[in-house]
C-alpha cells in the first residue's frame, strides 16, 4: 500500500515514511491509494475473528491491508500489546451498551485518559517506539493542549524509549482534574509546561519551532496531532467492532453518530464506509462550533476566526476549522488533487470559505456517502444528559450527549444506530452537576489524583526559552 497527498503531488510513500511525518510535503493530508474492500466472505471471517480473538486480533486484520512495510507478525504483536484488557477496562475494549429501541452507545473511552483519543494515540506510541528503535532514531514531540489530546499522547508515550515529549498547556486554565492527569505523571521522558498564556500562545510557539527548520531536523520535532494517518487508521478498527457486535449478519446496515470537531473521528468512520462496511449513514454531530454541520447543511465550507470560535461545554469540539476534513473532500471531488489544493490552499486563505452547493458533487455526501449532519447546543446536552439520565439509568459526557441528541434526530426504524461515546462524564462533571445536580463516579484509579505529586514547569510564552529546554534535555539524557 502506498499513500497520496491530497493536494496531488506525484509522490508515493510507504506507512512509516509517514507515521512520523506530518502533513506532506506539499501541505496535504496523506491518504491511501486505494481503500482495500472487504468482501462478505471477509467481513464474514472478521466476526468470527472479533468474537473468538477478540479486539486485537481483528485490529490486526484492518491494520495489515495498510501496513506493509512492517513484518506481519510484528503488527500482530504492536495489537495485541495495545488493545488489552487491562488498557481499555474491559476485554471487549468497546463494549456496546444499550440505550432504547435501536439505540445503541459505543464506548470508546475507557482507556488510560478517560477519552476516544487513548484508541489511536496508544497504538501510536507502540507504533513510534517500534520504528524509532528500528532506525535507532530519537523523537521529540511537541504540542499544545488544553485537555484530551495532550493527557492521551502523554500517557500513550510514557516509559516509550526513544520519545521525549514536551506538552505546553495554558496555565492555571485547565480543569483540577485534566492538570492532575497530565501533571501527576512521574516519567523521565514527560515535560508539562505550564505557560503563562493562553492557548493560542501555546500553538504559536509550537508553530514557530516547527517553522525553525534547522532546529526541527536538528532535534527531531514531531507531534502527534490528529491528521496523523495512523491515528485515523487505528480508530477504522471499532467501526468494525462496533458493527459486529450490533448485528448477526451483513445483509444488516447500521448508522453511526459521531461527535465531532476536527473530523478525525468521523473521518475513519467514512474510510470503513469506503472499504464496503454497511454503514447506512454517518452523522456528524456538532457543538455550537458548526463549521462542519453548516457545510453538510449548505455546500459552504466557512472557517471560523477566533473571536467567532465558541469556549463551549463539550470543550474538545471546540474547532475553528476541522484539520481532516480535506481528506473527505478529496475523496468527494473524485480524488481531484490539484481541485482540492485551490479549496484549501487558495480559496481558504484568501476568501476563507469555499462553496460547493451548485457543484454536482455535493449532493453525493448524503445520496453516495451517507453523511449527515446536526447540530446540539448547551441547552441540549443537559436536556439530553438528563434524558438519557432519568429514562435509562445511564450518565454521559457533554460531547456523547451532543451525539445522541442529534442521533436521535435521524433514527430509521431497523437501523441500529450507534452513538460513539467520546468520553466519560467525570471528565466534565461542572456540566453534569448542572443537568442532574450530582457529580459523577469517579473510577477507582483516578482516586485522589489531584492531591498526587505534579511534575510541571512553569514558564513565559517565550520561544527561546523552550527552544533551550528541549536542547538541554536532549544533551542530559
Ligand atoms: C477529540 C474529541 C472529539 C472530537 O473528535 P474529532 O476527531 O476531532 O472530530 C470529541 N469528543 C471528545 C471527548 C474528544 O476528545
Amino acid at each position: 500500500m502506498k499513500y497520496v497527498s491530497t493536494r496531488g503531488t506525484p509522490e508515493r510513500k510507504q506507512f512509516c515514511e509517514i507515521l512520523l511525518e506530518g502533513l506532506a510535503p506539499d501541505g496535504g493530508l496523506y491518504l491511501p491509494e486505494h481503500y482495500p474492500q472487504v468482501s462478505d466472505a471477509t467481513l464474514s471471517q472478521w466476526r468470527t475473528i472479533y468474537h473468538t480473538q477478540g479486539y486485537a486480533a481483528l485490529a490486526f486484520e484492518v491494520l495489515s491491508l495498510y501496513i506493509d512495510d512492517i513484518p506481519a507478525a510484528d503488527v500482530r504483536a504492536l495489537c495485541e500489546k495495545t488493545y488489552t484488557a487491562e488498557v481499555f477496562g474491559t476485554g471487549e475494549i468497546v463494549p456496546l451498551r444499550h440505550l432504547e429501541d435501536d439505540v445503541w452507545l459505543e464506548a470508546l473511552s475507557n482507556g488510560p485518559t478517560l477519552a476516544f483519543k487513548d484508541m489511536a494515540m496508544q497504538l501510536l506510541g507502540n507504533l513510534f517506539e517500534y520504528e524509532l528503535a528500528r532506525r535507532a532514531e530519537e523523537l521529540n514531540i511537541l504540542g499544545a493542549t488544553s485537555g484530551d489530546t495532550g493527557s492521551a499522547a502523554e500517557y500513550a508515550m510514557r516509559g516509550k524509549k526513544g520519545v521525549r515529549v514536551f506538552m505546553t498547556s495554558p496555565h492555571g486554565r485547565m480543569s483540577a482534574f485534566q492538570q492532575a492527569q497530565m501533571f501527576s505523571l512521574q516519567d523521565a521522558n514527560i515535560y508539562n509546561i505550564a505557560v503563562k498564556g493562553v492557548f493560542d500562545d501555546c500553538q504559536d510557539i509550537v508553530k514557530a519551532v516547527s517553522n525553525d527548520l534547522e532546529f526541527k531536523r536538528k532535534y527531531r520535532i514531531g507531534t502527534v496531532n490528529s491528521i496523523n494517518w495512523a491515528r485515523l487508521l487505528a480508530q477504522v478498527v471499532y467501526y468494525f467492532a462496533g458493527y459486529i457486535q450490533a448485528t448477526e449478519s451483513n445483509a444488516q446496515k447500521v448508522s453511526f453518530a459521531v461527535p465531532s470537531g476536527n473530523f478525525g473521528n468521523v473521518c475513519a468512520g467514512h474510510v470503513a464506509r469506503m472499504m464496503g462496511l454497511p454503514i447506512e449513514q454517518l452523522i456528524v454531530a456538532t457543538n455550537e462550533n458548526d463549521v462542519l454541520d453548516e457545510f453538510f447543511r449548505t455546500g459552504v465550507y466557512r472557517v471560523r476566526a477566533s473571536a467567532d470560535t465558541h469556549e463551549t461545554s463539550s470543550p474538545s469540539m471546540d474547532i475553528s476549522k476541522a484539520s481532516n476534513f480535506e481528506r473527505f473532500v478529496f475523496d468527494l471531488l473524485g480524488r481531484d488533487g490539484a481541485r482540492t489544493a485551490e479549496l484549501f490552499e487558495r480559496q481558504l486563505a484568501t476568501a476563507g470559505f469555499f462553496d460547493l452547493s451548485t457543484d454536482a458533487a455535493f449532493a453525493q455526501c448524503a445520496s453516495r456517502y451517507g453523511f449527515v449532519s446536526g447540530k446540539s447546543t448547551h441547552a441540549d446536552r443537559l436536556a439530553t444528559i438528563r434524558d438519557t439520565w432519568q429514562r435509562h439509568g445511564v450518565m454521559i459526557d457533554t460531547h456523547t450527549a451532543d451525539g445522541v441528541k442529534v442521533a436521535l434526530e435521524f433514527r430509521k426504524p431497523g437501523i441500529p444506530m450507534l452513538v460513539l461515546e467520546t468520553a466519560l462524564p467525570i471528565k466534565f462533571s461542572e456540566t453534569i452537576v448542572e443537568a442532574l445536580g450530582r457529580s459523577p463516579e469517579r473510577p477507582a484509579k483516578f482516586e485522589g489524583i489531584e492531591a498526587l505529586p505534579k511534575r510541571v514547569r512553569l514558564m513565559d510564552a517565550d520561544v527561546d526559552a523552550i527552544k533551550a529546554l528541549i536542547a538541554a534535555e536532549c544533551q542530559a539524557t
